[in-house]
């Protein structure tokens, strides 16, 4: 018997697995895909927000001002990348100037203390790169960029060297009621819990409609991005946003963490809940919008496109708390924008809840906050990358040419707790197919590392998802 299953391994699954594993409990996480942060956690703009956006009053509102500082230091214990960089929202015309008061007085509102107004010449010399018709923006500096799949595993990885299970391709079919708390029924096995915790993203609601009456439903809102190549990267120094509009804060210019440029995304509304598909017309779309920021984007740098969904709930907020007629069932469901931002306040709450419910938890004293660091050899000295070598010599062997990484990195992350199982896995982890030729070098390699050090068959590896095979056949009968 589990004291806490957690049905989704996003940001929200892992952050809670990850608090919870503070505790002396059993935590299982269970999820459908075969990876973590597999699905609105691996797509999305990957920014901390400061917390002028969301409504007064709002659970959006207080998670996110609560959870932005919080990132400092879970990045620093799980060695997961974050830049603290500011935001930008400008304003072309004397509506949007309005536009930006009133988010001005929101953020100041929502309690926030690093946010200015500034005019035209102070945007400029901030941004010169940005259209020179700008009128005004407001701007904040406690703003920040992360990689927002590297903490879900970073955060996953920690929780299971505390003790938590993770249970990959298990997705729940249903849920029974039972007198001690709930047998959550998956395609793999039946895993009873004292409490359940459903962070199960765009199909939330159908998890809560398992167990208790319909309380929200969560409608999929697609986002689309352009990624540019790193030597588009410091067109601008920070995350530069148009006026928000009702659906969503718009289009933006941003540099990753990792040096790249990124664009998007839009905002549509669509019915079908695992619909990845990029879309051409849309994508146009995206680089008209854009170009109101800044009108000579080289889109000629662009290396990749990819989708977001939100979760969005039809309440307007996130819904998160217990189902008023189920016990010990706790939703953490409409996590979109800015659920990422608000995650690990959102988290901590959680735990709180369950403490009040349960009567409170024990607390481990070996609890290790601490994630093994990664080895980024290309960040390494001269004398570090010869000891790495010496060490293992795999780390002198490099596999992705785009960027920089070594067969030692590709290895460490496929024998790590939530290990890296699929080729788009290991470029999550530690960028291989990340770079300008999107994997066409080391993809092949990928493959092989994959298939050697999991021992399994080349033509089972897949790219991602579990039917996503790369290979068909052997050819020339070798
Ligand atoms: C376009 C876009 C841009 C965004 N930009 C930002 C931003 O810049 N800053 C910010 O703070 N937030 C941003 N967000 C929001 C942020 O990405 C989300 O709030 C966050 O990723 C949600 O995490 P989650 O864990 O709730 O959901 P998910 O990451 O979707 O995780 C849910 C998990 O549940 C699993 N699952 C679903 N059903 C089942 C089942 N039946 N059984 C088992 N497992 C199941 C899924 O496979 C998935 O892994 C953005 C979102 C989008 C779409």
């Amino acid at each position: 018997m589990y004291d806490v299953v957690i049905i989704g391994a996003g940001i929200m699954g892992t952050f809670i697995a990850r608090e919870l594993s503070r505790y002396k409990l059993r935590i299982a996480v269970l999820e459908k895909s075969n990876d973590v942060a597999n699905a609105t956690t691996k797509a999305n703009s990957a920014i901390v927000h400061s917390g002028y956006d969301a409504k007064v009053g709002s659970l959006k509102a207080k998670f996110n001002v609560l959870g932005n500082p919080m990132f400092d230091k879970v990045c620093e214990e799980l060695d997961v990348p974050l830049r603290r960089i500011d935001s930008l929202v400008l304003a072309f015309n004397e509506d949007e100037m309005t536009t930006i008061g009133e988010l001005y007085e929101r953020g100041i509102s929502n309690g926030l203390k690093k946010i200015t107004l500034i005019d035209k010449e102070q945007v400029a010399s901030l941004e010169p790169n940005l259209n020179k018709t700008v009128l005004g923006a407001l701007r904040t500096t406690d703003c920040g960029i992360v990689g927002p799949f590297e903490l879900a595993v970073a955060l996953a990885e920690n929780a299971m060297d505390n003790g938590a299970e993770l249970f990959l391709n298990n997705e729940v079919k249903s849920i029974d009621k039972v007198s001690e708390g709930y047998i959550v029924h998956t395609n793999e096995g039946s895993y009873k819990a004292k409490y359940l915790v459903n962070c199960a993203g765009v199909h939330a609601d159908e998890i809560n409609n398992m167990v208790a009456k319909e309380s929200f439903r969560i409608k999929p809102r697609r986002g689309q991005y352009f990624v540019l190549d790193k030597s588009a990267g410091n067109l601008v120094n920070s995350v530069v946003f148009q006026c928000p509009t009702s659906m969503g804060k718009g289009v933006l210019v941003l540099p990753t963490v990792h040096g790249n440029l990124l664009v998007g995304p839009d905002s549509q509304d669509i019915d079908v809940k695992d619909n990845f598909d990029t879309t051409l017309d849309d994508l146009e779309n995206v680089k008209l919008v854009a170009r109101k920021t800044i009108i000579n984007i080289p889109f000629d740098k662009v290396i990749t496109s990819f989708v977001g969904l939100r979760a969005t709930p039809d309440t307007g907020d996130f819904v998160i708390g217990e189902a008023g007629d189920a016990k010990g069932f706790i939703n953490v469901a409409g996590i979109e924008s800015p659920g990422l931002s608000a995650s690990p306040a959102i988290a901590l709450h959680v735990v709180e809840l369950l403490k009040s419910i349960s009567g409170g938890f024990e607390e481990k004293k070996d609890f290790n906050p601490i994630r093994r660091k990664l080895t980024r050899f290309y960040e390494l000295s001269e004398q570090e990358k010869t000891e790495a070598i010496k060490r293992d010599p795999r780390y002198g062997r490099v596999i992705c040419r785009c960027e920089n990484i070594t067969e030692g990195e590709i290895v460490d992350v496929i024998h790590r707790k939530a290990g890296a199982r699929t080729v788009d896995g290991v470029k999550r982890r530690t960028r291989p197919g990340m770079g300008r030729c999107q994997g066409g070098f080391c993809g092949p390699r990928v493959i092989e590392i994959l298939s050697r050090e999991l021992g399994i068959n080349m033509l089972d590896v897949v790219k991602d998802g579990v039917s996503s095979k790369i290979l068909d056949k052997e050819t020339k009968g070798i």
